[in-house]
């Protein structure tokens, strides 16, 4: 069997169509490649079928494959990932009496908002299954456009911890493992999500925490199954306590002080990946404080001028007035330092925002440069390592041969400024380019960025 038709093979298994089965040769381009390698430039990339077939020197290239895209001038990285969303499309009803009210279309439209935005991927960790597990369901099936969706279904707690509203409740182990069995069977969680965080901190009161000898069950029982799990988390001791209850990755970096120098230590040792989310603590201050960040592109393409109108007035000034923004705007340089020391170190950071579109996934990386870290380290940060957190990077998040050919052609460096992520040329999801044109985004119709064949 030749390798064309191994990766042929591999389409037909995932229920691609046989007829669209494409190749594409990406030519002279810049290819930075996500694990951390130096850039090379003058490079050539095969793309066949869903997967990245070549890369190599242009010198040495070849023939090329399929339709010829010159990539002289441009940068090519790997499609870039949110691993901690909650996918919107859901809300309370307005008296917060009756069940949530589930809006698809919204969730369609904040799905290819991610995919016009370079998101190829999104892990969703904590949401209503009936919104999470039903879009991934269609993505699945390639029936909406939208970034390759992994999901939590329901998050875990203990009876009145943190995220109770919206999680399956374990209070013991045994009498409950019913509970932890139906979630698996008929949530099929792609990771689980368990929160363990007595809050306390900022303007929270302390409220129940899950025992840690629960944690360890739970987490094990998981594992058992082939699930990797993530805990929310908000302080050091906590964090520690969850990474030798067994915690695959953590879903939040420190942010209630600054990290002691034996957790920035273990971090780098243990290399458990966490999630970033700086975004959800700063977008409170940069609203109330920068509102006009609504006007930038990318959220005028992804937002209703509705939704942005909503959030310059009502939104800021409840904003303006809690004191929570102003705790976070304080939290978010500590919580900047605690994330560049692991990452000095040898940690692995992964791009999280903890928030519902594209365009809070580009302020997360600018946050992250902002903290000190370098372009190429946030790229690394924003695709490969997202991969590591999901137990996936044999399968995806780089570009190299046999990787999953999610991709993100540039007109410019990010190397030299992180915000050329939005330059994009084209994105690519398992082979095939998106089509802007078709996206049913929440900012009107957009133009189809990379012309058709
Ligand atoms: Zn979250």
């Amino acid at each position: 069997m030749t390798l064309k038709t191994l990766f042929c093979t591999a389409a037909l298994l995932a229920g691609l169509t046989s007829t669209a089965h494409a190749a594409y040769t990406i030519e002279h381009v810049t290819v930075i490649e996500g694990t951390g390698a130096a850039a090379r430039a003058d490079m050539t990339v095969v793309v066949d079928g869903e997967r990245i077939a070549r890369v190599t020197p242009s010198a040495v290239a070849g023939a090329p494959q399929g339709q010829v895209i010159d990539g002289r001038g441009k940068y090519l990285m790997p499609g870039l990932m949110d691993v901690h969303i909650h996918l919107a499309g859901w809300k309370w009803d307005a008296r917060h009496d009756g069940p949530p009210v589930i809006d698809h279309a919204a969730a369609e439209a904040a799905l290819a908002g991610y995919l016009y935005d370079g998101f190829t991927t999104v892990v969703d960790v904590g949401n209503l299954p009936e919104n999470s597990l039903y879009e991934r369901g269609l993505e699945r099936a390639g029936k909406i456009p939208s970034p390759r969706i992994f999901a939590t279904g329901n998050l875990i707690t203990y009876p009145g911890s943190h995220g109770d509203a919206m999680a399956i409740r374990i209070s013991d182990f045994e009498k409950d493992k019913a509970l932890l069995d139906r979630h698996i069977a008929e949530q099929q969680p792609d990771i689980l999500k368990l929160t363990y965080d007595e809050e306390g901190w900022g303007a929270r009161p302390m409220i129940t925490l899950m025992p840690p000898a629960l944690l360890h069950q739970i987490i094990q029982y998981y594992n058992e199954h082939g699930i990797r799990t993530t805990v929310h988390v908000s302080n050091e001791r906590r964090s520690l306590e969850a990474i030798y209850a067994g915690a695959d990755t953590l879903a939040h970096p420190v942010i209630q002080g600054p990290v002691s120098d034996s957790f920035v230590r273990l971090m780098a040792a243990k290399k458990i990946p966490f999630a970033t989310t700086l975004t959800i603590g700063e977008n409170y201050s940069r609203l109330a404080e920068h509102p006009e960040f609504l006007d930038e592109p990318d959220y005028v393409a992804t937002f209703s001028s509705a939704e942005r109108a909503e959030m310059r007035t009502h939104t800021r000034a409840a904003w303006l007035a809690r004191p929570w923004t102003w705790w976070m705007k304080l939290m978010t340089p500590i919580c900047e330092e605690n994330i560049r020391k692991i990452v000095a170190a040898g940690g692995v950071a992964a791009l999280g925002t903890d928030q519902s579109s594209g365009p809070a996934g580009h302020r997360e990386m600018e946050l992250l440069v902002q903290a000190g870290l370098t372009p190429a380290q946030v790229i690394r940060i924003a695709t490969h390592n997202g991969a590591v957190f999901l137990g996936k990077a044999e399968d995806m998040g780089s570009v190299e041969e046999g990787k999953l050919a999610d991709l993100l052609l540039l007109n410019a460096d990010p190397l030299k400024d992180i915000d050329n992520t939005k330059a994009i040329a084209l994105v690519m999801k398992g082979g095939r380019i998106v089509d802007e044109s078709t996206l049913p985004l929440a900012g009107g119709p957009a133009r189809r960025r990379f012309p058709a064949r």
